[in-house]
């Protein structure tokens, strides 16, 4: 297995192997794999001559110091469960300063709107530190393809948006959300939960998938007076929000229109473990 701790190191590997007339696959993560970054990483495999993950804890998105502290790092592990899959992955697990050099610092970006709602408007910064991070991991890695999931809807909106507005030459690929067997989608996060907590967090996509078997006949106010009642009535989950948005503005809405397509979207906290999720609606 190669596993490159610094971008010189990668990308005389990457040359050395004439990357540039290949087609590369590239799989952005924060590490402590699961079965859902699994997923991107086989879609890359299947698509592409050459595929790199890139497993680095990004500090600019973190908006808050003690989640940053707490989470997961699994290296050794991650690496193991890569090589089970599939041992030419090349993996990429630079520090902060390799990426940053001395300044682990966001650059600020216009998104058109697609960071003022929902994990923008909760976690400030949060997607700076996105934009900035994926974009020079893009310029390391000069991938064709790169594969992001569902589970991180605004954020994948925004690298599309992103790469539309940098003209990096980069074709962005969407997955579906790998789930537990009970529903919980799957995240590094969840790693943090006590098995009581895990089984109880089943009931953040059944919530999910009762507000989408309402829409569109239900108001979407009454949609949103159900699931905020759901978690009122919860002694263990506490809901920071619920939204119905827009897939293309990701403008939370009030009312349904025909023709375009929504998401609802959703984030919640299990003590201090935030936890989000979403589910197309039509
Ligand atoms: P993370 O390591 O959480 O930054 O996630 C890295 C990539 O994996 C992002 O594109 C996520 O959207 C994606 N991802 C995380 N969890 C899941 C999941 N349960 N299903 C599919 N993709 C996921």
């Amino acid at each position: 297995m190669l596993v490159f701790k610094t971008q010189d190191d990668l990308k005389n590997h990457l040359n050395s192997i004439s990357a540039k007339t290949s087609s590369l696959g590239f799989v952005p993560t924060m590490g402590a794999l699961h079965q859902g970054h699994m997923s991107l990483l086989k879609q890359s495999l299947t698509d592409n001559d050459i595929t790199v993950i890139s497993i680095f804890v990004n500090p600019t998105q973190f908006n808050n110091a003690g989640d940053l502290d707490n989470y997961p790092r699994t290296l050794e592990k991650d690496v193991d469960i890569i090589r089970q899959l599939d041992a030419s992955v090349i993996i990429y697990a630079p520090s902060v300063e390799d990426i940053y050099g001395d300044h682990p610092v966001a650059t600020a970006f216009d998104f058109d709107g697609l960071d003022k709602q929902m994990e923008g408007r909760h976690r400030p910064g949060h997607f700076d530190g996105v934009g900035t991070v994926v974009k020079r991991l893009f310029e390391i890695v000069q991938p064709d393809r790169a594969y992001f999931g569902e589970k991180d809807f605004q954020q994948l909106q925004i690298v599309k948006k992103m790469v539309q507005k940098t003209g990096l030459p980069v074709q962005i690929v969407g997955l579906d959300i790998h789930r537990e067997s009970n529903g919980l989608a799957m995240s590094s996060r969840n790693n943090r939960l006590s098995a009581l907590e895990r089984q109880q967090a089943a009931m953040i996509y059944q919530t999910l998938q009762t507000a989408s078997r309402m829409f569109p006949e239900s108001p979407i106010a009454d949609i949103k007076e159900y699931v905020t009642r759901e978690f009122e009535n919860h002694d263990l989950i506490k809901l920071e929000y619920f939204e119905i948005a827009d897939v293309d503005t990701l403008e939370p809405v009030a009312e349904y229109l025909p023709g375009k397509k929504y998401r609802a979207f959703i984030a919640v906290f299990l003590n201090d473990v935030r936890l989000i999720d979403t589910i197309s609606l039509n």
